[in-house]
């Protein structure tokens, strides 16, 4: 079957938003279950990821840049930099990493249930 690359381009987006919004409710202070899951996740996504072209640069993008899962931060600082290969490689523009803080919002808005809000 022929490549159709906005089906690709609908995945990507949609892959991206998901992941991001992930990083974005990762706990402040995740347990050793939380960053394994985090881990195992990542990994099996990079098996699993439905373009397989796409799949198999991502692996050897993890290999080089392991997920960071030290805290929500860090996750979401590594995964916005990994995107960024990505770019780079697509010839996309580079985003700003620093501009990350609430662009990601899932919009549940039940984070913190333990507080008002
Ligand atoms: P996308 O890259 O999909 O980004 C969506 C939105 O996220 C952007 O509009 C911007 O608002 C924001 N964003 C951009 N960069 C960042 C960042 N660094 N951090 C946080 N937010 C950001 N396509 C291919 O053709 N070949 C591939 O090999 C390939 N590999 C992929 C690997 C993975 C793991 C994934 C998830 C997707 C891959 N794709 C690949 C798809 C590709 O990355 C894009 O998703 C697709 O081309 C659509 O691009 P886009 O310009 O809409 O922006």
């Amino acid at each position: 079957k022929l490549e159709n690359a906005t089906l690709k381009a609908e995945l990507g987006r949609a892959t991206w938003k998901f992941l991001h919004t992930m990083a974005a409710r990762f706990p402040e202070k995740p347990t050793e279950s939380d960053r394994l899951a985090l881990k195992s996740f990542i990994g099996l996504f990079g098996r699993l990821y439905p373009c397989g072209d796409c799949a198999e640069h991502f692996r050897k993008v993890l290999a080089k840049n392991p997920p960071q899962t030290y805290d929500r931060n860090a996750v979401a600082g590594w995964l916005c930099y990994v995107h960024n290969i990505v770019n780079k490689r697509l010839k996309k523009p580079e985003f700003d990493c620093n501009k990350i803080g609430d662009f990601y919002d899932c919009g549940c808005g039940d984070e913190d249930k333990n507080k008002e809000k």
